[in-house]
């Protein structure tokens, strides 16, 4: 016996590591799927999701399955084999014991039943206000500057308040209705323990002779202990139906966001035609958001030739940023057609169509790290050295503060770049197109930021180093983009005029009375 007991705590500890490291590579394999499959999601999904149930299902949506998976298998696959056996032991004894326990186990199942339809939807429920948590938390603190500068703390403590009870309340109304579960298995189990001595006192009271009532009675006493095991099984059972609901909603959560195809899809073409390079063309293209009223665009159609340098202007909200978006096919034009070295930006594979353009942002995006590494960003950073990222962060009119940054190029940037001024961060930003080299610039309002003279500085640099390389430029300031050698102006949605500055000034009243509220009267012959 001793031998035995000491045999199976060693196959527990085996079995027990074994089960742990399936559990957390299941884990792990959960959140890389999840993760893979939201790099290639366009904003549409993103948003369909949102970014904070995007994060809870991959964390606190994999712990719960995670959890359930260890623990299912540590039991579920026990618990059953003890039942069985015991099972297997008693069901050739008296019919009246296994009727008994037969009704026992299908109350019990009746009653686990019952609380798994109550429970579900409700864990559905906290699953979904754990998101809301989440977003009040992050945008609190995120906003924080704003909200203490308007003593807001009130209302958000209100907004998490609201948030927080309700998912107390649920986890209360839950965890109430599980707490049921153990009392009423305890009680079954008596009962089933009562209901056979009760049937054993009647059977032994009907024997005769000493010898057959104490057989009847060594039957009861075996048949009571099986019984018992198989309801501590079951009662093993219910810690995994407790934790099941929960990981079911979990598990379905994560299949939502593994089985959602990316609506924008890879092309095949990876080479564009010779002779096309640098061109883009807007044909007819109409745009608009999803679940917006109103298209963002409309009807745009102009012509960008390789080295050209085109400038988008128009008052905010006009759809500037919208349209140079529709470049790299972070959306999928509603209808019409964008087309980059004569290729229809649909028919690319994802990969090289961004292979040949240095997208800045309107806002900049700065990563943990270093100044380095956000400026040598993307696929092209094992072809770049330490001093094509000098050369970017000078042309970038970077070098100055970098330099004077405690580390230098290897200087920190805090997640988000909050250690860096607005500017600083749009410098870095330019710097990581400039360090990709690509055919196609598209600066999305990048110099805003920027001092008049950093801007101007800037730009001739900039002019210097991408001769040749077509440049698309969103900008508020005419001065900005006076020169360039076409400028679209855009009034919403719709192309209000084309063409060069000169031209515009005396042909297009939209660009005239943008012009008259920049530059003074000289400035402003018409
Ligand atoms: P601009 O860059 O010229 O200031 P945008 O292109 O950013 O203007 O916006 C054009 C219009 O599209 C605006 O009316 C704005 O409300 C709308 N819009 C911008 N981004 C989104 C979005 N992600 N979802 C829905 N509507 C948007
Ligand atoms: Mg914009």
């Amino acid at each position: 016996m001793l031998a035995c007991a000491f045999g199976s705590l060693l196959l527990a500890i085996v079995v027990g590591l074994f089960i742990a490291s399936m559990g957390t590579s299941v884990g792990k394999a959960m959140r890389e799927r999840q993760f893979d499959q939201v790099e290639k999601y366009s904003s549409a999904e993103i948003n369909r999701f949102s970014i904070y149930s995007l994060i809870t299902r991959s964390t606190n949506d994999v712990n719960q399955v995670q959890t359930a998976f260890i623990l299912g298998l540590m039991v579920a696959i026990r618990a059953p084999m003890m039942a069985a056996l015991a099972i297997m032991k008693i069901s050739s004894k008296n019919i009246g014991w296994v009727e008994v326990t037969v009704f026992c186990v299908l109350v019990m199942l009746a009653c686990i039943g019952a609380i798994l339809w109550f429970t579900f939807p409700r864990f559905k429920r906290i699953q979904w206000m754990n998101d809301d948590v989440n977003r009040i938390t992050k945008e609190g603190l995120s906003g924080i500057h704003v909200v203490h500068a308007y003593n807001a703390e009130g209302y958000q403590e209100g907004k998490f308040k609201k948030a927080n009870d309700e998912l107390t309340g649920t986890h209360v109304s839950v965890t109430r209705a599980m707490a049921f579960l153990q009392p009423v298995m305890t009680t079954i189990m008596s009962m089933l323990g009562l209901a056979i001595y009760w049937l054993g006192a009647v059977i032994i009271s009907e024997a005769e002779g000493l010898e057959e009532r104490l057989i009847d009675f060594s039957d009861m006493i075996v048949f009571s202990s099986y019984a018992m095991q198989i309801i501590a099984a079951f009662m093993m059972l219910i810690i995994v139906f407790m934790i099941l609901p929960r990981a079911m909603v979990a598990a379905r959560r994560i299949d939502e966001v593994v089985s959602t195809q990316p609506t924008i899809l890879d092309g095949d073409v990876v080479e564009s035609p010779a002779g096309m390079e640098g061109r883009i063309s807007f044909r007819n293209v109409s745009f608009r958001y999803p679940g917006a009223a109103q298209d963002a665009l409309t009807d745009i159609s102009f012509d960008v030739e390789k080295g050209e340098t085109v400038a988008i202007i128009g008052s905010t909200g006009s759809g500037k940023s919208t349209l140079v978006k529709l470049i790299p096919r972070f959306y999928d034009v509603g209808s019409g057609e964008v087309v980059v070295d004569g290729v229809n930006v649909k028919d690319y594979r994802l990969d090289a169509l961004h292979r040949k353009i240095g997208y800045v942002p309107q806002k900049a995006v700065m990563f943990q790290g270093t100044v380095a590494s956000n400026v040598n960003y993307g696929d092209t950073e094992g072809e770049r050295t330490e001093e094509d990222v000098r050369k970017a962060i000078e042309i970038a009119q970077g070098a100055e503060f970098v330099e004077r940054m405690e580390g230098g190029y290897e200087g920190k940037v805090a997640e988000g770049g909050t250690n860096l001024s607005g500017g600083q961060k749009q410098r870095l930003s330019i710097a990581r197109a400039v360090c990709r080299r690509p055919e196609l610039y598209i600066f999305d309002d990048s110099f805003s930021a920027l001092d008049y003279k950093t801007d101007r500085q800037l730009r001739s640099q900039l002019k210097k180093e991408t001769a040749g390389v077509t440049t698309i430029i969103v900008a508020q300031r005419i001065g900005t983009i006076r020169d360039a050698d076409k400028i679209v102006v855009l009034d919403e949605g719709r192309v209000a005029g084309i063409g060069k500055h000169e031209d515009l000034l005396r042909e297009c009243e939209v660009y005239y009375q943008i012009a008259r509220s920049q530059l003074s009267e000289e400035e402003l012959v018409r």
